[in-house]
């Protein structure tokens, strides 16, 4: 029989997160910018005491453990503190995309049986027209982030649900309605973005979040750390926007929320005006930083100072090397390619440069860096082909990614997408990748985006990273274009920075340098802006929608 260690069955909860936040560091900042621009400072104390506050506040409202909360919330330290108090009562705090159509919405909040929401002021008009999806009477919880009164009877205001606060609580205390200590109970639900089938339901438990936002810290990771102010600019209805926010608790580090403003010029402002040191967000939001600010130094303007930010997380789709090599040689600015998913919460891998690697030269190291990286501690991947073997980390043979671990999802919420998972244990990501002997990871493609022609498999990602290296190109998206003799060919969408255009000639030219002949596409369509999702990810289906009968019209 084996010997049980003598180690306490300590349970890695989010109410830890919480007591720890106002027992270690209540005066560090946490500052959120409203609809209007005006900025409400606060802190981890204020903020801790709160969201025990909303947590006493749910339970009078009739909210218990295993009930539903949607919040429907830009970034902002209310949405934190619904993040700690809606699980600190055994609640599941469950993220709606406020990018999503409403028809979505009505979906996802139905098939969730969500028992109530909290929603932003700026938001009520969206929330109308998925209202009728909520049970009636379900109290409807508005941050007044206008400032405005509250119109409706029906809405109750955020401020007036928080419970009165108790007497000061002792280090470490719970908050007072805190009963099941289950590490393992549901504390968060997010739908994925789904552009195939309905969205599906992934449910992460208080241990996944625990060990992620672990994760999050080490420093061949994201490396936050107490003294660091980080700007979730990917939201917190995605993905738990990275699990920023659980980090942030975990080590004290200070928030700087945007708000709903998350043009390029508005969070420059912010990063400069707060100090920012570590920010994280999708590759389009990059895309429009690195513009602005190669735009200002064009310009001679120095407007923002950015010396404090020490790393910037490009993730959420494939990072153009172009991209990361502008930021670090015109602009000295250091960013790090990773990968996630929803169904991982979200972390899989992150681009860090291992000595190993470091030791191969230049070359070696920008193409770690341009990889979607290594596997997090305990995230294991393999790829596989059709027929579901196991491939070689050789570099070259290409396969579907799957992974397991202890915050990968082991099944979708009701059961639903089984196929998703293998019969021996992993999660089947859709991402079609080769993997080499370092344990560097590489998208070609997402497999419903592969493009198939004449039998012969193109990665629509090279191609795009390439056009986006073309010094007039500012966004590019490669994607299946419907043809008669080759079944698909690649069609690529190009929005070119302002004042800059190329020939379709020249754009060939420029993909021949790297691509086989029969990999360049057959047709050069000129965008305004790539077609965006819900995620602010590039949409391809609605490229394919508008464009991919091109060739069979010609
Ligand atoms: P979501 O669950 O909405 O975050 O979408 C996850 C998907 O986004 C993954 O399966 C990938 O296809 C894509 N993705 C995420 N990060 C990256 C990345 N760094 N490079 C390429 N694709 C990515």
């Amino acid at each position: 029989m084996t010997l049980q260690g003598r180690m306490m069955a300590f349970p890695l909860t989010i109410q830890h997160l919480l007591a720890r936040a106002r027992t270690l560091f209540p005066e560090t900042p946490i500052v959120s910018r409203r609809p209007d621009k005006s900025v409400v400072r606060s802190n981890w104390g204020t903020v801790a005491n709160r969201a025990e506050q909303l947590t006493r506040g749910l339970r009078s409202l009739g909210i218990g453990p295993g009930d539903r909360v949607a919040t429907l919330c830009w970034n902002h330290h209310e949405h934190l503190e619904a993040y700690l108090g809606i699980p600190s009562l055994g609640a599941i705090v469950h993220t709606l995309n406020l990018r999503l159509s409403p028809q979505d919405l009505t979906y996802i909040v139905g098939h969730a049986e969500d028992k109530a929401i909290i929603v932003d002021q700026s938001l009520l008009p969206l929330f109308s027209k998925f209202r009728d999806a909520l049970p009636s009477g379900a109290p409807v919880i508005v941050v007044r982030d206008l400032g405005a009164p509250l119109t409706d009877p029906a809405f109750q205001d955020y401020e007036s649900v928080l419970a009165p606060a108790e007497a000061v609580p002792a280090p470490f205390a719970y908050p007072s309605v805190f009963a099941a200590a289950d590490e393992n109970a549901a504390a968060m639900l997010c739908y994925t973005s789904g552009t195939t089938g309905n969205p599906k339901g992934v449910l992460t438990s208080h241990r996944a979040i625990v060990l992620h936002a672990f994760a999050l810290a080490l420093r061949d990771s994201f490396g936050i750390a107490s003294d660091d102010v980080v700007l979730p600019v990917v939201p917190m209805f995605h993905a738990s926007s990275w699990g920023l926010p659980y980090a942030a608790a975990l080590v004290g580090a200070s928030i700087a929320f945007p708000g709903p403003h998350l043009d390029a010029v508005s969070l420059l402002d912010w990063m400069h005006a707060e100090k920012v040191t570590f920010a994280g967000g999708v590759p389009t939001i990059w895309i429009g930083i690195l513009d602005a600010l190669d735009r200002a130094k064009a310009a001679g303007e120095a407007k923002w100072d950015l010396s404090l930010l020490r790393n910037m997380i490009i993730g959420g789709s494939a990072a153009p090397p172009s991209l990361m090599d502008g930021f670090l040689i015109r602009h000295g600015l250091k960013v790090t390619h990773a990968w996630g998913m929803t169904e991982l919460n979200p972390l899989g891998t992150v681009a860090t440069v291992t000595p190993a690697i470091a030791s191969q030269g230049e070359a070696a190291v920008a193409s770690a860096r341009a990889s979607q990286g290594i596997p997090s501690p305990f995230v294991e991947m393999r790829h596989v082909d059709d027929a579901g073997t196991v491939l070689p980390w050789d570099g070259v043979a290409m396969g579907e990614l799957e992974c397991r671990g202890p915050w990968v999802a082991s099944s979708y919420f009701r059961d639903e997408g089984q196929d998703r998972f293998t019969a021996d244990g992993f999660f089947k990501t859709g991402d079609v990748v080769t993997i080499d002997r370092h344990g560097y990871m590489r998208i070609t493609d997402r497999s419903k985006d592969v493009v198939k022609s004449g039998g012969e498999w193109i990665s629509s990602v090279a191609l795009e990273n390439s056009l986006m290296a073309h010094p007039a190109v500012l966004e590019a998206a490669v994607f299946a274009g419907r043809e008669e003799k080759w079944g698909e060919r690649p069609l690529a969408a190009v929005a070119f920075k302002e004042g800059q255009a190329a020939t379709d000639e020249e754009l060939a030219a420029h993909l021949a340098a790297s691509f086989p002949k029969y990999w360049l596409p057959d047709a050069y369509i000129r965008v305004a802006q790539v077609p965006r999702g819900s995620t602010g990810k590039f949409l391809k289906t609605k490229l394919r929608e508008d464009y991919g009968d091109l060739l069979l019209k010609k």
